[in-house]
């Protein structure tokens, strides 16, 4: 049967094996760095293909870096872990992997220096994040900054800034917040990247605007530019720009490329999905699931043992 497992103080166990205690530093102050990474089934081949996983671990290592942990595994090492697991576990499925470099020490007192950290990796099955079509509101919670805690890094700690913003937006009837960033400028969702298409161009906010830089957001861009010959532009957007937009989407390892429809009970442009989300969809989805031979180094084939 398949099975989660995680990697946990050095082995790979079982998921309920992996288990820390009450003080450790990272559970107290939010002082761990992960990432997320998809392993997209395919059902033709049989196998579950991990999604660009040496930039997801590469992103690891310069979170890791911004927050002083030290990081004992090698980006190899880390590789080959995440296909071990995947391997392991066994599902036919969609599922989805949480590398984290934590302070492991069980001790109290706010700081970084002199504890020890671990790496940890477990798997979990995972569907689709958010509805194929998502209504959005601007969030009353503004982005972190660079000058509190750095985006760009993938702090544990940052996600009660995402976890507050999605809550706002959940229960006010939506299924995702945009947020703002310090100086008023669309930054991202809570757990995604944020595109805006206008006059055929692509647009999306740049590293300074206090966004995570994404990985599905940069494939996103490569397609568009490579296969679609759509020019991309990393630069400021307003809020009200998002409603005169032709087209927005998101983009995210749990959200993959998912259409915004609605922005704050606006539609986006005609309220369907628009013509050049769809073909970077089309694109995108297939690159992902192993289906596109020119993105097939993206893929990292991991072939389940268990038997079903
Ligand atoms: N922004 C935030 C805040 C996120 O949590 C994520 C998901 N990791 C993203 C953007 C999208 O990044 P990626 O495409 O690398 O998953």
């Amino acid at each position: 049967m398949p099975h989660s497992h995680a990697y946990f103080q050095g082995n790979i166990v079982p998921l309920e094996q992996a288990k820390i205690g009450v003080m450790t530093h990272a559970f107290n102050y939010g002082t761990a760095v992960f990432e997320g990474i998809r392993g997209n089934w395919n059902e033709d081949d049989q196998t579950t293909y991990l999604f660009r996983v040496r930039e997801h671990m590469e992103r690891l290592a310069q979170s890791s870096k911004i927050m002083m942990l030290e990081l004992h595994e090698s980006i190899d090492k880390l590789c080959e872990l995440a296909l071990e697991i995947t391997e392991r576990s066994g599902f036919s499925e969609d599922v989805y992997l949480r590398p984290m470099v934590y302070l492991s020490s069980e001790q109290l007192g706010v700081r970084l220096h002199n504890l020890e950290s671990d790496t940890l990796m477990f798997l979990t099955p995972f569907p689709a994040y958010l509805p194929e079509v998502a209504r959005c509101h601007t969030s009353t919670w503004r982005r972190v900054d660079d000058t509190g805690i750095p985006p760009r890094a993938k702090v544990t700690g940052i996600y009660a800034n995402s976890a507050l913003a999605k809550t706002e937006a959940q229960k006010n009837g939506f299924d995702e917040a945009i947020m703002l960033n310090a100086n008023g400028h669309v930054s991202e969702g809570s757990g995604e990247n944020i595109f805006v298409v206008r006059n055929g161009k692509l647009i999306t906010p740049g590293p300074a605007d206090n966004v995570l830089e994404g990985i599905t957001a940069k494939s996103v861009m490569e397609l568009a530019q490579k296969e679609l010959g759509i020019e991309c532009v990393e630069r400021e957007i307003d809020r009200s720009e998002l409603y005169i937009a032709d087209e927005v989407f998101m983009t995210g390892t749990a959200a993959h490329l998912t259409p915004v429809v609605e922005v704050d009970r606006r539609a986006v442009g005609t309220g369907a999905i628009g013509p050049v989300t769809a073909r970077l969809s089309q694109l995108f989805y297939d690159c992902i699931r192993g289906k596109n031979a020119k993105y097939k180094h993206w893929c990292t084939p991991a072939r389940v043992r268990v038997p079903r």
